[in-house]
């Protein structure tokens, strides 16, 4: 009889960390109607645990590889690092992701220059074509609304000179700013990928 953890077979130890993954008790897609609530349920602390059992040793590191991550993008900051520094095994753990990246907030990261929400774009579109196993995206707000500086001329002019996404892996798409121009016209942005199962 296995006296610890460690005499389990590796296939068994895999069966153990799939339960200590919450992400197995989030639905995909996770988001509700607006109607019925606005909470979303892509959490961070649904890895927390597997990935301390990956801390555990090199071995349960080796059998319970890096998945199913969910990540927030809060912060321009926070985005730039990831997407300049991020591994490529970490990339391609993500899942679920949310993006709250207002003008303001790309505003305060580069305050010593002018900020461009097309080059901004531009960046955010590669780093989605990069997360190849990204399932979930919930975009609160991004750097393309401008309309409350009134910068934007207007969406036909954003749609013909940027970048759309290609994010292959991607099922599930909820736009959910408060910006009725951004909420009408940023899904189109995303037409060119095969259909999606949730929008
Ligand atoms: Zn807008």
């Amino acid at each position: 009889m296995p006296k610890t953890l460690f005499d389990l077979s590796d296939e068994l130890i895999q069966r153990i960390a799939f339960f200590v993954h919450d992400d197995h008790e989030v639905p995909l897609p996770s988001f509700n109607p607006h109607w019925a609530n606005f909470a979303s349920e892509i959490d961070p602390s649904v890895q927390q645990d597997y990935l301390n059992l990956r801390l555990v040793s090199r071995r349960l590191r080796s059998i319970c590889p890096l998945q199913n991550l969910h990540v927030k993008m809060i912060t321009w900051q926070r985005f730039m690092q990831w997407s300049l520094h991020c591994p490529r095994n970490v990339r391609s753990a993500v899942t679920r992701l949310v993006f709250n990246l207002p003008y303001e907030s790309m505003r305060i990261y580069q305050r010593y220059s002018s900020p461009q929400p097309y080059h901004a774009w531009t960046t955010i579109a590669n780093f989605l074509h990069s997360l190849r196993n990204l399932r979930e995206l919930e975009i609160i707000d991004s750097p393309l609304c401008t309309h409350y500086h009134r910068l934007t001329p207007d969406w036909d002019e954003i749609s013909r000179s940027i970048h759309p996404v290609q994010s292959l892996s991607l099922t599930s798409l909820s736009c959910e700013m408060a910006c009725k121009r951004c909420a009408k016209n940023l899904p189109l942005l995303f037409l060119q990928l095969p259909p999606l199962s949730n929008t």
